[in-house]
């Protein structure tokens, strides 16, 4: 039934768009108020254009990942998701620690197929994404359409390893597309004791440094599994220490 696969489709892909977008306005303008907080004093201004066009193009395939991913559960073509009900309180327990259960293995996903597209044989496949040295929220879906495949087709393969309801694959990606923009937002506004040693999360500095360093930095939602395989920026977490107090990294 294409009708109805079209209509989830477009609703996937207009949301998408207008995250992107309005993360992308709101984090510029926050930006060009707090110069103090720029990460690189490198500027690459001038491939902005180019890498709003791109993500557009790649959005166009991960809406039909997410989407896929959605109409075969729908379907009732992968696993049950569960019933989450206001009147079963624990139902929704369940669900928002599936919620968590699915970052975690999404940033297995992203860790070791983000280091995939780093061997020699694909580099070519994600080597569009690092002409951002200087990231901006604008750099955050500017990529192939083979490396936005291996990164986010965790969203049509998920709700066949968890039985985890629509609403929460849904809230899942817009997580995935707001923290990204922010880890592409080439300020840092985040950077806390949590998002150092000994705690997992991270800070924008996190992929700042993969995109200005290359090769440190592979995750991007938590920092275990770039620590547990020695791939963490040698000077993360210290730098992390020295933007708390809200000054900007321009040692690199
Ligand atoms: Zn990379
Ligand atoms: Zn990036």
């Amino acid at each position: 039934m294409p009708g109805p696969f079209l209509m989830l489709y477009l609703g996937c892909f207009s949301g998408l768009l207008a995250l992107y977008f309005g993360c992308g306005i709101v984090l510029s303008c926050v930006n060009a108020r707090h110069p103090e907080r720029r990460i690189q004093t490198r500027s690459q201004a001038d491939i902005v254009a180019a890498e709003i066009r791109q993500s557009v193009v790649a959005l166009i395939e991960i809406a039909a990942l997410l989407a896929s991913g959605l109409w075969l559960q729908a379907r009732g073509w992968t696993l049950v998701p569960i019933d989450v009900s206001i009147a079963h309180p624990w139902s929704i327990v369940a669900a928002l620690g599936l919620f968590v259960l699915s970052l975690v293995l999404y940033d297995a996903w992203f860790y070791w197929g983000h280091r995939l597209m780093h061997w020699k044989p694909l580099y070519r496949f994600h080597a569009l994404h690092h002409r951002s040295i200087v990231p901006t929220p604008w750099s955050n879906n500017s990529d192939t359409l083979v490396g936005a495949f291996i990164e986010q087709a965790y969203f049509l393969v998920v709700p066949f390893i968890l039985p985890l309801p629509a609403a929460f694959i849904v809230l899942h990606k817009i997580y995935d597309q707001v923290t990204g923009m922010i880890g592409h937002a080439g300020h840092e506004y985040f950077a806390s004791p949590t998002a150092r040693a000994p705690w997992l999360m991270l800070c924008t500095t996190f992929h700042d440094q993969h995109h200005g360093a290359f090769h440190y930095n592979f995750a991007n939602t938590f920092s275990i599994w770039d620590r547990a395989m020695g791939t963490l920026h040698p000077r993360y977490d210290e730098t992390v220490e020295r933007l708390q107090g809200g000054s900007a990294d321009r040692s690199r």
